[in-house]
């Protein structure tokens, strides 16, 4: 069988590997740590020095076709391994999405409409940009930022300088956002450009983090899908994106207001791994391996997926029988660490 190269070792790359061994594949994970959780569920696992060329050669001569499940890996060696493997998504899908003030260029470009924001690089930058915005905001990291780490919320002109010790530059600084609901939109999009939706999650954070997901969402959702699945469906035509993609989104006054995107597998598509016909891990396999896509439908009346996070086991909600526990298999809990999810699929 053909052989998927991952790049990235987390629990996106170790749900991957499950929906690939499930349709044949076998997968070569490239990892900073050999030890990864993704290298549990990998056929082989190398150590990995993204600048290592010698590292780089063996893995592209191993691999049939190269994803990544993480959207920091930098992008000249995954430009490199592209000359000599199909990677999928496109690598300019990875150098757009990895840096914030790019990200909300180019979707400005495509019509989309994020907060309010500007670029900053220093404290003068960012006394200019709260003049024009006003308060209160979020002052966030350009690159390597997930789980809200690299953020600060700035109440008032008093959290100024705090805010910008704490997180520096480069930076962009946003608007905050009074919003009821946040959703995002998870499309599959194969090499001949079918598309396909997945019913768009309500998301529920804490403390930034990503605490639940529920499909269907509230009308006030509903009503915003058309328009931000319209625009996710203009990112991918623009990228020649291969694979699933994530956006998310405010719900606005006036529209969706985008808040980022993420170019794979994402942690708002846990709940299709149970609670749609065809789960965001096996279509994504499909798509990069080139298989028509599978039907996005919900199998059941809807799903709820948690996360558990910090020192919950999820133990607990096995007492329901429906539940569907899953574990990443990480050694040790830390607060704010995400360590499985559970999903509750509705049977009406
Ligand atoms: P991840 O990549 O893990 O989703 P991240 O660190 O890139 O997270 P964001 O998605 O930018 O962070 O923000 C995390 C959460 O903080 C958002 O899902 C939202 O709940 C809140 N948030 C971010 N930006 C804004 C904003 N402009 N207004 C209001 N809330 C916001
Ligand atoms: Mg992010
Ligand atoms: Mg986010």
């Amino acid at each position: 069988g053909s052989t998927i190269g991952i790049l990235g070792g987390g629990q996106l790359g170790r749900m991957l590997g499950v929906a690939a061994a499930q349709l044949g594949y076998r997968t070569h994970v490239l990892a900073p740590d050999r030890e990864s959780v993704a290298a549990q569920t990998a056929s082989v696992t190398t150590r990995a020095d993204y600048h290592n060329r010698i590292v780089l050669a063996d893995f592209a001569a191993a691999c049939d076709v190269v994803t990544y499940e993480f959207e920091n890996v930098a992008v000249a060696p995954v430009e490199w391994l592209a000359e000599r493997v199909p990677v999928h998504p496109h690598p300019r899908a990875l150098a757009v999405a990895q840096e914030r003030a790019a990200e909300k260029r180019f979707v400005e470009g495509l019509g989309g409409r994020p907060a309010p924001w500007a670029p900053v690089d220093s404290l003068a930058d960012l006394e200019a940009a709260l003049a024009r915005i006003g308060y209160p905001a979020i002052l966030k990291t350009s690159r390597f930022g997930y789980d809200g780490k690299g953020q600060a919320v700035i109440r008032d002109a008093g959290g100024v300088a705090a805010a910008w010790e704490a997180i520096g530059g480069p930076a962009v600084v946003e608007g905050f956002i009074a919003f009821e609901h946040e959703f995002s939109i998870l499309m599959a999009r194969g090499q001949d450009g079918a598309v396909a939706l997945y019913d768009a999650p309500l998301n529920v954070h804490r403390e930034a983090i990503l605490r639940t997901s529920t499909v269907p969402a509230p009308a006030a959702v509903l009503a915003q899908v058309d328009a931000a699945s319209e625009l996710a469906r203009r990112i991918m035509a623009e990228l020649d994106y291969v694979g699933v993609l994530a956006c998310e989104f405010f719900v606005g006054a006036d529209g969706p207001v985008f808040n980022e995107m993420a170019p794979r597998v994402h942690n708002s598509g846990h709940w299709t791994i149970e609670g749609a016909e065809t789960s965001q891990f096996e279509n994504h396999v499909r798509a990069i391996c080139g298989l028509p896509l599978g039907s996005t439908a919900l199998t059941g009346t809807g799903a709820t997926m948690r996360n558990l996070i910090g020192d919950d086991d999820g133990l607990a909600a096995l007492g329901d029988p429906g539940a569907h526990l899953h574990l990443y298999g990480k050694a040790t809990a830390r607060p704010g660490r995400k360590m499985g999810h559970v999903t509750m699929v509705g049977r009406g």
